[in-house]
C-alpha cells in the first residue's frame, strides 16, 4: 500500500527547538525523522518519542558532511520514497555576545564557520532532498531564520533589535533569507511551500535562560509552516503567523 502518512525531516533535531518540533509534529501523526550530528542522539530522541506512540526514525546527520547528506537522502528514498516536510532547523551561533558589535574584528574563520552550518549546508541539503519533496503531493521547507537576519529591522534605530549586531551570525541567516526568497519564487508553479521562520527568542542552549519563551512555544512558528494548507503562504518570513520585514 502507499505511504500515505506525511513524513518529514528535521535537522538537529536532538535537543532544543529541533527536538520539540520533532515531538509536535509526531503528536500530529506526521511521521518524524529525527536528524543528528550523532547517532546515537538521534537515536536517544527517537526513542523518547516512540516512547509517547510516535512514529519515529533516527538519522546520522551533520548537515556540513556532504556523505551524511548523501546517506539521509538514500534513507528517506528507501523507507518512504517522498518526503513531505524537511525543516532546515539546525544552526549555530558564536559565542560572542550579541549586544557587543565586534564586526570589524569578525574573522574569516569565525564568518565561514557560521556560514558553513546556517547556510551553505542548508542550500546542499535542501537541493540534495529536493527531489523527493518534489514527490510529495505538498512539499513544506521550513528555514529556521531568526529576526537577527533582517536586514529592514537592523537598519532601523527604532527597532528593538537595533543593537543586536553579531555580524557572523545575523548574516548567515539574511543569506539564508534570501535563499527562501529565490527558492520560493523558482518553485512558486508546484505545491511546495518554502517560508523562514523566526521561533521567537527562545530557553534553549543557543536562546540561554535568558530567554523568555519556552521550548514548545518556540517550536510552533516551524510546526505551523510544516502544516500549512493549500492556501497557505510561499516565500515568506514568518513568527507566530505575523509576517516579519526581511
Ligand atoms: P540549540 O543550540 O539548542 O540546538 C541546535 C541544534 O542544532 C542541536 O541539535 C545541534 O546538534 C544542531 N546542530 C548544530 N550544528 C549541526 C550540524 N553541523 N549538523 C547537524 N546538527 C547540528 O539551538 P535552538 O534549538 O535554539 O535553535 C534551533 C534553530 O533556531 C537554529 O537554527 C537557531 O539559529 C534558530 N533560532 C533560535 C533562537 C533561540 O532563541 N533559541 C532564536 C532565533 C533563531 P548538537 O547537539 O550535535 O550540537
Amino acid at each position: 500500500m502507499a505511504e500515505t502518512k506525511k513524513v518529514a525531516l528535521i535537522t538537529g533535531a536532538n535537543r532544543g527547538i529541533g527536538f520539540e518540533t520533532a515531538k509536535q509534529l509526531g503528536e500530529q501523526s506526521v511521521t518524524v525523522v529525527l536528524a543528528s550530528r550523532k547517532l546515537s542522539d538521534a537515536e536517544a530522541a527517537a526513542a523518547k518519542l516512540k516512547s509517547k506512540g510516535i512514529d519515529a526514525y533516527a538519522v546520522q546527520l551533520d548537515v556540513t558532511k556532504a556523505a551524511d547528506r548523501t546517506a539521509a537522502y538514500k534513507f528517506i528514498d528507501d523507507k518512504f520514497g517522498k518526503l513531505d516536510i524537511l525543516i532546515n532547523n539546525a544552526g549555530i551561533a558564536p559565542s560572542a555576545n550579541f549586544g557587543t558589535n565586534t564586526t570589524t574584528g569578525t574573522t574569516q574563520q569565525e564568518l565561514r564557520n557560521i556560514y558553513e552550518t546556517n547556510f551553505f549546508s542548508v542550500v546542499a541539503l535542501t537541493q540534495q532532498l529536493l527531489p523527493l519533496v518534489k514527490k510529495s503531493d505538498a512539499g513544506r521547507i521550513v528555514n529556521l531564520s531568526s529576526i537577527l537576519g533582517s536586514l529592514a529591522l537592523h537598519a532601523d534605530p527604532k527597532s528593538p533589535i537595533y543593537s543586536a549586531k553579531l555580524f557572523s551570525y545575523n548574516s548567515s541567516k539574511s543569506a539564508l533569507n534570501a535563499y527562501t526568497i529565490h527558492l520560493a519564487h523558482e518553485l512558486k508553479d508546484t505545491p511546495i511551500k518554502v517560508n523562514s521562520v523566526h521561533p521567537g527568542w527562545v530557553k534553549t542552549e543557543m536562546g540561554t535562560g535568558a530567554a523568555p519563551m519556552e521550548i514548545p512555544e518556540g517550536a510552533k512558528t516551524s510546526v505551523a509552516a510544516a502544516l500549512l494548507g493549500p492556501d497557505g503562504p510561499s516565500g515568506r518570513f514568518i513568527h507566530l503567523g505575523e509576517e516579519l520585514p526581511w
